[in-house]
């Protein structure tokens, strides 16, 4: 059997990789890559061209850097079974619709500038009607049910705790070949334990003899999550007093609904003024729908807090607003009294949160509160470096107003989880691949596995290798 990373290989975004056993072709998420513009786009462009040779796709959750460019591989022929949680399944249908439409977007505007330069227009990578086209193929699957995908090859997902519906997948092959019986998991993204509203992620136990391993944080530690809150309690009450505003760039899917709890929590405990708090993102507002569609996955705490609290709908209270329409979105604009923003996206490369630091970014009462990894050469990472000015719509502003990040919110285990997860294995894999992490992250938590696990056989493949098992 042979492995090939086809994403998320030295670098985070992107996730792809793909399995070959027993004369079948299998790909573990087919993610899109995010960065800088042109090399992202020409990246997710290169993707799989031959769709029609992959026979059946895995994903381990919604997350658009492990789904985005499922629709361009259907696009480009793939008929097979894409196999998921239910509730990624669900949250797919939104978010990939919304990436069909953002590029759609994107692509015009950048096709304009090309036309007056005399370039070739860009080609869309899909289009709605290709997201409808892969939603067929989905099936769902629940959590701990054993699937099989071809005799010999069967896919049993188990809660990563990352985001709602999001899964390690464990693969039990029979591979034919070597006449042997092998276990394969691939992590996805790890969760954190005692994170709020989904359950902890379950380490594997049982182990494996192949694992492919995430490492965003792989050197890095998150401070306990109660702190967070007490953190986000502390900012939140900081803006307000100098008379400003708080603008929290938040992923749509996961991070946002953290945060609106969190809010909701200080809210009713009196801990920060009301304030109006809005969720100024489409695509969150549907998404915390599907959320609330999903009440299987959620953890012991906050379905405390909904009985405790006359069955609050834990996402929406007074002072909650979700904005729909472009117009309520510019409204924002003009609010003169301190609120609370919360709009995608969470790297500031797009979206309605771009129109809230034009008209924010240059005022020192306001604060930008990042609470998301940020990719290279994004917004985002330049904000959080410290730039003193920054491009926004093509035109330059100062950064005047308070920056501050908080890793503590990351739906991402930290060094020691991602040890605890895989120092949980009775049986050490005999193949370890840590992907999913920058270049000098990756490098050093494979030393670090070796190390304090005592892993042997670990590698931090580069994009496209292939490596016989
Ligand atoms: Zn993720």
């Amino acid at each position: 059997m042979k492995i090939t990373f086809h994403g998320a290989a030295r670098t985070v975004t992107g996730s792809q990789h793909l399995l070959e056993v027993n004369g079948k072709r299998i790909l573990l998420d087919c993610g899109l890559f995010q960065g800088k513009r042109k090399e992202a786009f020409e990246l997710n462009r290169q993707g799989f061209s031959a769709g029609e040779t992959i026979d059946a796709l895995v994903l381990s959750h919604a997350h658009i850097d492990h789904s985005g460019n499922i629709p361009c591989l259907v696009k480009n022929g793939f008929r097979g079974d894409i196999v998921s949680t239910s509730a990624s399944r669900d949250l797919c249908a939104v978010m990939l619709m919304d990436s069909a439409y953002l590029q759609e977007k994107d692509v015009e505007y950048v096709n304009r500038r090309r036309a007056r330069n005399g370039q070739k227009p860009f080609e869309l990578l899909y289009t709605k009607d290709d997201v409808a086209v892969a939603m067929n193929q989905f099936t769902g699957i629940s959590y701990n049910r054993p699937h099989q995908l071809f005799p010999g090859v069967v896919v049993t997902l188990i809660d990563a705790g990352h985001m709602l519906g999001s899964a390690h997948v464990l693969l039990d092959l029979d591979d034919r070949e070597k006449n042997r019986k092998i276990r394969l998991i691939f992590s996805g993204d790890i969760g954190r334990p005692g994170i709020p509203i989904i359950r902890d992620p379950v380490a594997p136990v049982e182990g494996c003899e192949v694992l492919i391993m995430e490492s965003t944080y792989g050197n890095r530690l998150h401070p306990p999550y109660p702190e967070s809150e007490k953190e986000l309690q502390r900012i939140v009450n900081e803006t307000i007093e100098r008379g400003g505003s708080l603008l929290i760039p938040a992923f749509a899917v996961g991070r946002t609904q953290q945060i609106v709890y969190a809010l909701h929590k200080l809210v009713i405990d009196g801990a920060i003024p009301e304030v109006p708090i809005y969720v100024d993102s489409p695509l969150a507002t549907r998404t915390t729908e599907i959320f609330r569609l999903h009440p299987e996955v959620y953890d012991a705490e906050i379905r405390a807090f909904i009985y405790n609290n006359g069955h609050a709908n834990p996402f929406g209270f007074d002072n909650m607003h979700y904005t729909q329409s472009v117009e309520e979105s510019k409204a924002l604009n003009e609010l003169k009294r301190p609120a609370v923003i919360v709009s995608a996206s969470g790297m500031m490369e797009g979206g309605r949160i771009l129109h809230h630091l034009k008209s924010r970014i240059g005022d020192a009462r306001n604060t930008i509160l990042v609470t998301g990894w940020q990719a290279p050469n994004t917004l985002g990472r330049k904000i959080v470096e410290g730039a003193t000015e920054v491009k926004i719509f093509g035109e330059i502003y100062q950064v005047e107003a308070r920056v501050e990040v908080m890793t503590g919110f990351s739906g991402h285990a930290d060094r020691d989880g991602l040890l605890a997860w895989a120092g949980a294995m009775r049986k050490k894999p005999a193949r370890t691949f840590v992907v999913h992490g920058e270049e000098e992250v990756a490098l050093e938590f494979a030393a670090t596995l070796e190390r304090q696990l005592g892993f042997a056989g670990v590698r931090v493949p580069a994009l496209h290798e292939s490596v016989e098992i």
